[in-house]
């Protein structure tokens, strides 16, 4: 039984296809959608670039052996083997022998006011289309605004966009946003496209972290000159429906906000009763869990101790990457069905390949195998990554014909408006609220 059918339970399961015959395992997965998301690419569905079903790689085609239980897992109880599901018609219970979790995580909100109620994740398809169907609606209606004091006071909130959280997630959403909208901005009669503000906030002193001081320097710098303005060692103290107030007292007039300032793990670890650390499932180095059986977790749900660290510090828990998430399906497939005595089992350690950011236009800042790289050497190698990680060839043919179609046909603008405001908060979107 796996809970999650996201980097970690998807590979987990592709493996265990491979290890445990028909007449071993029955395979069953639980998990919200009949897709893997692969969120690494969701910056290009909110810019048109990917259409969403690019990226959403079907569990039932890749998968068939897979029995798929749509729902949310709600409890589990280890004495008994069962665990609860809210699905679409109402709650089932399951029983398992063996348990993998691997719910992943959610945006991480903070106890900030106004948060709850105005900002926007990144981590789910419905986010992304919302965030690029709101966007397109603040340029038209920006557009239809009189030319008076106050047109021009909601224009200049129409037409500010702030993004929280200079990681991956905020920093490619703020590049590669503001590349596409400088494209289309003009089809509006009167918007001038650098009349479109945006603005990228974090409490830290550097941008993409994850990538180093030098490419964060690099990062920052095409920011810079895009005229993006971006407010290192602030953060956000409140928000309204029209204007977000930082730490440092300012307000800025936006009735756009985009939150990526880290994850939490999924509020369903919380729920089990076991240690966590940091929030994430303490499991062992072959990521069992300790204190339940035949129980392993993985992913950005559990701290699986990195191996790979610096052996003269303490253990830190792998990074939440999918990187780690894909490696440790695999690996904790080999550790399962070595507990039904095939194969031998082996506590998890990979070394990072490092990370990619694709900053929209020919920019990119990328560190593969540790070599710094910039510019459209790292853009390439950015999109030759995610088409190597992509799941299956049918994935790789349709994104890397968007692509292909992208760079020689016009920027798509159209606003199919198919997700509605309260839908895409980031509770509702990604099912917090299932757990209050
Ligand atoms: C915008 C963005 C960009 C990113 N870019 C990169 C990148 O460039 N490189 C990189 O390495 N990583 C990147 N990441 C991080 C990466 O996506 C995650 O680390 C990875 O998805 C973690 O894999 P996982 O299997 O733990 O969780 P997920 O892939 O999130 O899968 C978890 C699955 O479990 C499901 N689920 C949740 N709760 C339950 C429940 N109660 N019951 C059943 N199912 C449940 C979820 O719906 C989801 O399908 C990015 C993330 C985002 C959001």
């Amino acid at each position: 039984m796996v809970v999650g059918g996201g980097f970690g339970g998807f590979n987990a399961l592709q493996r265990l296809t491979k290890l445990l015959g028909p007449d071993r395992a029955v395979l069953t997965l639980v998990a919200p959608t009949d897709y893997l998301l692969y969120s690494p690419l969701l910056p290009e569905v909110a810019t048109g670039v990917l259409d969403p079903r690019d990226i959403a790689v079907s569990t039932r085609q890749a998968l068939p052996r897979v029995k798929l239980v749509l729902g949310h897992v709600t409890t589990v109880d280890f004495d008994a083997r069962e665990l609860t599901v809210i699905g679409p018609d109402g709650d089932s219970t399951l029983e398992w022998d063996k348990l993998i979790l691997a719910p992943g995580s959610v945006t991480k909100q903070f106890d900030i006011p106004g948060v709850d109620e105005h900002a926007y994740g990144l981590k789910t398809l419905s986010e992304a289309v919302y965030i690029r169907n709101h966007v397109l609606a603040q340029l038209d209606a920006a557009d239809a605004l009189p030319d008076t004091p106050e047109g021009r006071s909601e224009r200049a909130e129409r037409l500010t966009v702030v993004a929280v959280g200079a990681g991956y997630t905020g920093t490619e959403f703020v590049a590669q946003m503001q590349n596409w909208v400088k494209g289309i901005a003009s089809r509006w009669a009167s918007v001038d496209p650098d009349e479109v503000r945006w603005v990228l906030v974090d409490v830290a002193d550097a941008v993409l972290p994850e990538l180093g001081a030098r490419l964060g320097k690099e990062a920052l710098a095409v920011l810079a000159e895009r005229g993006v303005d971006v407010r290192l060692g602030v953060s956000v103290a409140s928000a309204t429906a029209t204007s977000v107030t930082l730490t440092d007292d300012e307000v800025i007039p936006s009735r756009t906000l985009v939150w990526g300032a880290g994850v939490a793990a999924s509020p369903l670890i919380a729920r089990l009763g076991l240690p966590t650390a940091g929030g994430r499932l303490v499991v062992g180095a072959d990521m069992t869990v300790p204190g339940v059986e035949d129980v392993w977790a993985i992913g950005d749900a559990a701290a699986v101790p990195d191996l790979a660290a610096d052996p003269s510090k303490p253990t830190p828990p792998t990074p939440p990457t999918a990187q780690h998430a894909q490696r440790q399906g695999v690996a904790v497939a080999r550790n399962v069905a070595a507990s039904l005595g095939v194969g031998q089992a082996r506590p998890y350690k990979h070394t990072d390949l490092g990370l990619v950011a694709d900053l929209g236009g020919f920019d990119g800042v990328a560190k593969p195998l540790g070599i710094p790289l910039t510019g459209p050497v790292a853009k390439f190698v950015a999109r030759g990554y995610h088409l190597y990680a992509l799941p299956t060839v049918s994935a790789r043919v349709r994104v890397a014909t968007d692509w292909l179609y992208s760079s020689v046909l016009p920027t798509r603008v159209v606003n199919l408006a198919q997700v509605r405001s309260e839908d895409a908060l980031i509770k509702k979107a990604q099912a917090i609220d299932l757990y209050e």
